[in-house]
């Protein structure tokens, strides 16, 4: 039997991916108690998933022991999400979900209370409670998660926002090019097609079919021959090596993230705003021309700029990248049976 904090009381948060299923038991002080990682078998239907994180729930929850008080579940799960009932809504990497009501289905599995949340939100809470909201305490932050997509979640005076039916923050659909690529949301020119994962690396493949940037073009080919996949990862190491076509990519990035923080900033007038991804590994090559963009463009962050290295002061706006990593959304899905009980007591 494994160590349980001293109240005994544990939540369970899911992780539901397109590709992965991650499940894990957390103490109240947010301590990983166990683990499962499992593929999401979207072909089969939902109700093969259900059942595939159900399964899962109750072995982390036998693992864990028996003499513990489970407080709740909740599950982080890709928007655009009617909430609380968890109904889809044409789900881009869940194909065969639309309309499905999750919430209904795992709490009809589990029989107990299942909280649904849109994975950015979750992610975003995790940030404001353990991550970088810890350091800078505040009532209200925003977080943009530069993955395969951009979300986006925001807490507004320690509530998630979620809008008139859950479908408030999705920050990643700002549009910041008219005309611009054909984004997944039927939309064009979201911030999502110029700065998540996805769009750094199209960009530079774009890059190097054009003959402007042969290193890129190398680097690609010896991917394909390896029959590995080229990542913003990769690009990353050739920027760093001082390579100037990805040095650019990532610039362009910044440039587009700083115009959609510049909306989100001049709107919501937050003290904290945090980046989270995986882009955010290349923190150094795109922040730079980010904070031009966005000194340029928003007249309250250049009202509210603090100084550099400035301590935390109230009354400024600050925008740093995010420190949970990878478990952001694990966690804050665990979380959420918390906020739940008490909007203030987490
Ligand atoms: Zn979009």
């Amino acid at each position: 039997m494994r160590p349980v904090d001293k109240q005994g009381r544990l939540t369970v948060g899911v992780d539901l991916g397109g590709t992965n299923l991650r499940i894990a038991a957390f103490d109240s002080e947010w301590k990983r108690l166990d683990y499962i990682n499992l593929p999401t078998r979207v072909g089969d239907g939902p109700e093969a998933v259900v059942g595939d994180m159900c399964d899962a729930i109750r072995r982390v929850l036998e693992r864990c022991g028996a003499n513990q008080e489970l407080i709740g579940v909740g599950i982080g799960a890709p928007g655009p999400l009617e909430l609380p009932s968890g109904r889809f809504h044409r789900p881009p990497n869940l194909p065969g979900f639309d309309g499905f009501l999750l919430k209904d289905a795992m709490e009809s599995n589990l029989q107990t209370a299942v909280i649904v949340e849109c994975d950015a939100n979750a992610a975003a809470l995790a940030e404001w409670k353990s991550g970088a909201g810890k350091e800078m305490p505040g009532d209200s932050m925003c977080m943009l998660t530069l993955g395969t997509g951009v979300g986006a979640g925001i807490i507004l005076e320690r509530k998630i926002w979620h809008g008139m039916n859950g479908m408030g923050g999705e920050g990643g659909h700002i549009p910041v090019v008219e005309d611009g690529f054909a984004c997944g949301c039927g939309g064009r020119g979201c911030l999502e097609q110029y700065t998540s994962a996805t769009a750094i690396c199209r960009a530079a493949n774009r890059a190097a079919a054009l003959g402007n940037a042969p290193h890129i073009a190398e680097l690609i080919a010896r991917r394909i021959e390896s029959q590995g996949e080229f990542t913003a990862r990769d690009l990353a190491g050739l920027a760093r090596e001082g390579d100037e076509a990805a040095r650019q990519v990532f610039a362009d990035a910044g440039k587009y993230l700083g115009m959609g923080l510049a909306m989100l900033v001049n709107v919501l007038n937050l003290p904290l705003y945090v980046i989270g991804g995986g882009v955010v590994s290349g923190w150094d090559l795109f922040a730079p021309r980010m904070f031009e963009e966005l000194r340029r463009l928003s007249y309250i962050y250049a009202l509210t700029e603090p100084a550099a290295n400035q301590a935390f002061t109230p009354g400024k706006t600050y925008i740093v990248p995010a420190v949970t990593g990878p478990d952001a959304g694990l966690l804050g899905a665990a979380m959420l049976p918390y906020l739940e009980a008490d909007p203030t007591g987490i």
